[in-house]
């Protein structure tokens, strides 16, 4: 009957919003997975470049990543103020100083491991406001991510000068919980979706969640975008088997840690005495438990900015150019399917060349001009756009650009 069922309705809805508050629960893994469901054909390249993240030799001068935070919200608690955005920033910066105050809690068993100022630092440059009437996005579909699906498009702000930040109100159909966040990979990003997006539940610091009212969640959110796997490795961490998370210096373990856990717990990943690292940013433990990246992790991040580096657009491109003796087109913008780049010195002409990654067939367009709207192209498929620029003296190229064309 309809009482019975209302019951039951009732029932479900109080065994979910008491979960809610229990366990943190991030999307970057099975987000990944659904990006290669969808695009197999880049399967074998993300995979080999996973594996060999990990080639950095020497530190490179500071990297500072320009910040674009896209608040995304349909109720008041949702929005943000100036204030608290730039103090969720802050937290970054402090916890990728290790300026972190609680870094002092790390046990001594591990504080050799400590990464201590890993270069990195986050500056915001912009926010965007949007009222939806959209009351949650999905993950699957990527739907905060477009303002035609009730979120804000990343616009000029291109996912390989900018790291994008949504911020609003998402689900996951498929997992139960509240989902806290997720974000893109180095190795599969596609630029129009790449970054990191954070529930309005758990950014900043204003204390919607106890327990998870720090803004931890984005710090480990941006350790996935910079290439960091969980401690529990290349899986979900309810699969019971030990994987590896291609960083030497951090104790397998077979599962996540929740809550804040005593400090010595024993890893079920060797037979020797190993201690779980449940410290780490990239555990599931509560904000104020996650204090440290690793030596390993830290030398990790810093790869995306090495000389092949997947991150290489947020190296200063003026300094690039200098050591490389090489003028070469940058591409700015992909706003509605139009193309933009920069200018070359005396280049007569430009060549857009534009391969489809299932079958590597290319199209190439010429033009004159720094920007080119791009013919049909099917939406389902992922495309690698390259310019070249030419001119009789010299010939140069840009860094290629994968989209997935919406
Ligand atoms: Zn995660
Ligand atoms: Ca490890």
């Amino acid at each position: 009957s309809m009482s019975k069922l209302l019951l039951l309705v009732s029932l479900l809805f109080t065994l979910y919003t008491n979960c809610i508050c229990a366990q943190r629960n991030c999307g970057t893994y099975s987000h990944s997975q659904e990006f290669l469901q969808k695009f197999p054909e880049v399967k074998f390249k993300t995979e080999t470049l996973k594996q060999k993240l990990l080639l950095k030799t020497n530190d490179p001068a500071r990297i500072t990543i320009p910040v674009v935070v896209h608040i995304v919200y349909s109720q008041k608690n949702q929005k943000f103020t100036k204030a608290q955005i730039r103090n969720q920033i802050k937290i970054l910066n402090e916890d990728f100083a290790g300026e972190n105050t609680d870094i002092t809690n790390v046990p001594e068993k591990f504080k050799e491991l400590i990464a201590g100022d890993t270069g990195i630092r986050f500056k915001l440059v912009a926010i965007t406001n949007t009222y939806t009437q959209k009351t949650a996005f999905l993950k699957q579909g990527d739907s905060i991510k477009f303002s035609k699906h009730g979120g804000h498009d990343m616009g000029k702000y291109l996912s390989t000068k900018y790291l994008n930040i949504w911020v609003g109100n998402i689900i996951d159909i498929i997992r139960k919980g509240d989902l806290f966040g997720y974000a893109s990979f180095p190795w599969d990003k596609e630029a129009l979706t790449d970054g990191v997006v954070i529930n309005s539940r758990y950014f900043g610091t204003r204390g919607n969640v106890a327990n998870y009212n720090k803004g931890r969640t984005a710090t480990h959110e941006v350790g996935h975008w910079l290439g960091l796997l969980h401690l529990w490795g290349d899986k979900e961490d309810d699969s019971p088997i030990c994987t590896n998370d291609y960083v030497d210096d951090t104790p397998s373990q077979k599962y996540s840690n929740g809550e804040c856990p005593e400090f010595p717990k024993l890893s079920e990943c060797h037979e020797t005495e190993n201690r779980e690292l449940f410290m780490n940013y990239m555990d599931y433990v509560f904000d104020n438990c996650m204090i440290m990246f690793s030596r390993g992790q830290k030398q990790r991040m810093l790869a995306n900015f090495d000389n092949d580096g997947l991150r290489l657009g947020f190296v200063d491109s003026s300094k690039t150019k200098i050591k490389r003796n090489l003028e070469f087109p940058e591409i700015l913008n992909y706003i509605n399917k139009t193309l933009s780049w920069s200018k070359v010195g005396k280049t007569e002409r430009y060549a857009v060349k534009i391969r489809t990654l299932d079958n590597n067939q290319i199209q190439t367009y010429f033009t004159k001009g720094t920007s080119m709207e791009l013919p049909d192209i099917d939406e389902t498929k992922l495309y690698e756009i390259t310019i070249e620029s030419s001119s009789q003296t010299a010939k140069s190229a840009s860094r290629p650009l994968i989209v997935n064309p919406r």
